[in-house]
C-alpha cells in the first residue's frame, strides 16, 4: 500500500495512515512552489541549452531540498519520484492578466511571454510534447532532477539513512525511449554514488499508461525493473475520451448504461483491465520479479483494488487520505483470493 504524494507534509500524513511508501511524487508540483517558478518561467523562455541549463541550475537546489524532505519523512520505505510529466505551457502565464503579473514581476516583456504562449501551444496537449518526450528533447531537465535526485539520497545514506529511490519515467510507448532514459539515470547515479562514496540501491522504471507500453511490455521490461499503471492516462488513450473533456458526456453514458460506472473512477476491467493484465505477464515474462503497481485515481477504489489483486499487481498507490479505505480493500481483496 503506497500514497502518491509530492510534499513532506503528505508523506508524513500517508506513513500516518499505514502507507509503506511512495508510489507517486508528480514532481511538477514541486515546479510552482515560492520563488521556483520564476527559474522554471525562465528554463522555458531560454531560447537555447545554455540559457535552459544555466535556470535549471537555480531549480536544482530547490529540487533536492524537496527530495530531501520526501527521502526524511518516509526513511527506509520506497520513493517513487516520476521525472517532469506536463507540457511545458502548463507553466507559463496564458490570460492577458496573468501574463501583465508574471511580466511585472519577472521583468520578462509581455511580447516575449506572448510569443512563447503561441510557440508551445499545442492542438491536443495530452497527446503532445509531454513526458518523456520532455526528457528526450531537453535532456537537461531530466538530467537535473536526476542529480538532485541522488545527491539527496547520497547526503541521507551519508548520515546513515536509510533511503529507497526509484526513478519513473513517465509516458513510455517505445522501449527505445525508456532505454535512452534509463542509461541517462544509471550514468548519472553511479557518478554521484561514487563522489559521495556510498551505498545505495535505487531502481528505475517506468510508468505503462499508453497502450502501446502494454502492449510491449516484454521489451519494454528489459530495461524496467518496475512498472506503474498509470490508468488515468491509460483510461484516455485507451478510450479515446479526454480525460478533461469527459464531463460533458461521460455522466450521460453512465446514465444510459455504455459504462457501468465512469472509468475514470473504477477501472474498466473489460477494456483497459486487459491491458493492465497483458502488462503484468508480457513484463514478468521477461523479468520474472518485476515490481508492478497502479497510481492512477483506481488506486484509491475499491473495486478496482480488487481487479488489482487479481491481476497480481504488488501494489497500489493512492492519494493519503484515501489509504485507509484503499488498505481495507486490498485486505478484502486479498482475503477473497
Ligand atoms: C496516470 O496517468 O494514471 C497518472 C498517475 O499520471 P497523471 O495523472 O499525473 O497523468
Ligand atoms: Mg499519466
Amino acid at each position: 500500500m503506497r500514497a502518491n504524494a509530492d510534499t513532506p507534509h503528505d508523506s508524513r500524513v500517508a506513513r500516518d495512515f499505514g502507507a509503506e511508501g511512495i508510489g507517486l511524487c508528480r514532481t511538477e508540483h514541486m515546479f510552482f512552489d515560492g520563488d521556483r517558478i520564476d527559474a522554471v518561467r525562465e528554463m522555458i523562455l531560454a531560447d537555447n541549452e545554455e540559457g535552459r541549463r544555466k535556470a535549471l541550475a537555480k531549480v536544482k537546489p530547490y529540487q533536492k531540498e524537496d527530495f530531501l524532505g520526501l527521502f526524511t519523512a518516509m526513511e527506509g520505505l520506497p520513493v517513487t519520484i516520476r521525472l517532469l510529466d506536463p507540457p511545458l505551457h502548463e507553466f507559463i502565464p496564458h490570460t492577458d492578466e496573468e501574463i501583465e503579473r508574471v511580466s511585472k514581476a519577472s521583468g520578462i516583456s509581455a511580447d516575449h511571454l506572448k510569443a512563447k504562449a503561441t510557440e508551445l501551444f499545442e492542438f491536443n496537449p495530452m497527446l503532445g510534447h509531454r513526458g518523456c518526450r520532455l526528457g528526450l528533447t531537453f535532456p537537461e531537465i531530466y538530467e537535473m532532477q536526476v542529480y538532485a535526485i541522488f545527491e539527496a539520497a547520497c547526503e541521507l545514506v551519508k548520515q546513515g539513512k536509510v533511503v529507497k529511490p526509484e526513478v519513473m519515467i513517465p509516458l513510455v510507448g517505445s522501449y527505445k525511449e525508456l532505454e535512452i532514459l534509463k542509461d541517462m539515470t544509471n550514468e548519472v547515479a553511479a557518478e554521484v554514488i561514487a563522489k559521495y562514496g556510498v551505498k545505495l540501491d535505487y531502481l528505475v522504471g517506468t510508468m505503462i499508461e499508453l497502450p502501446r507500453a502494454a502492449l510491449t511490455a516484454n521489451e519494454i521490461a528489459e530495461h524496467a525493473q518496475f512498472f506503474s499503471f498509470g490508468t488515468n492516462d491509460l483510461t484516455q488513450t485507451t478510450l479515446g475520451v479526454s480525460r478533461d473533456d469527459a464531463g460533458k458526456f461521460l455522466p450521460i453514458y453512465v446514465e444510459k448504461g455504455i459504462y457501468k460506472e465512469d472509468p475514470f473512477v473504477s477501472i474498466d476491467v473489460s477494456g483497459v483491465g486487459q491491458l493492465v493484465e497483458m502488462g503484468v505477464s508480457k513484463g514478468r515474462s521477461i523479468r520474472a520479479d518485476l515490481k508492478t503497481g497502479i497510481c492512477g485515481e483506481h488506486g484509491g477504489d475499491p473495486e478496482s483494488i480488487a481487479f488489482c489483486q487479481k491481476a497480481g499487481l504488488n501494489y497500489v498507490s493512492c492519494s493519503p487520505f484515501r489509504v485507509p479505505v484503499a488498505r481495507l480493500a486490498a485486505a478484502h481483496a486479498a482475503l477473497k483470493q
